[in-house]
């Protein structure tokens, strides 16, 4: 009969220690924080501002902030 209370109270333990750690619903363990993943900054050839480089534009191998710098070249 002793067993079985310490089995009931390692059962309730249990439960109590599995629904506290809920929370993290992660798939695959590789979930990105919400944040901005760190890119590779670009540096405008024109004005020289640092622009991601998935959002600068390219021209004959540089990477520009806007289509106006791109159209206008190396400073
Ligand atoms: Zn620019």
């Amino acid at each position: 009969m002793k067993y079985l209370i310490v089995l009931s109270v390692i059962a309730v333990v249990y439960a109590l220690w599995r629904s506290q750690r809920q929370p993290p619903p992660r798939q695959g363990g590789q979930q990105r924080p919400r944040i901005a993943p760190p890119q590779d900054m670009v540096q405008c050839a024109h004005c020289g501002v640092h622009v991601p480089q998935g959002e600068a534009l390219w021209a004959g191998g540089h990477g520009y902030c806007c289509r106006a710098h791109q159209e206008q070249g190396p400073a």
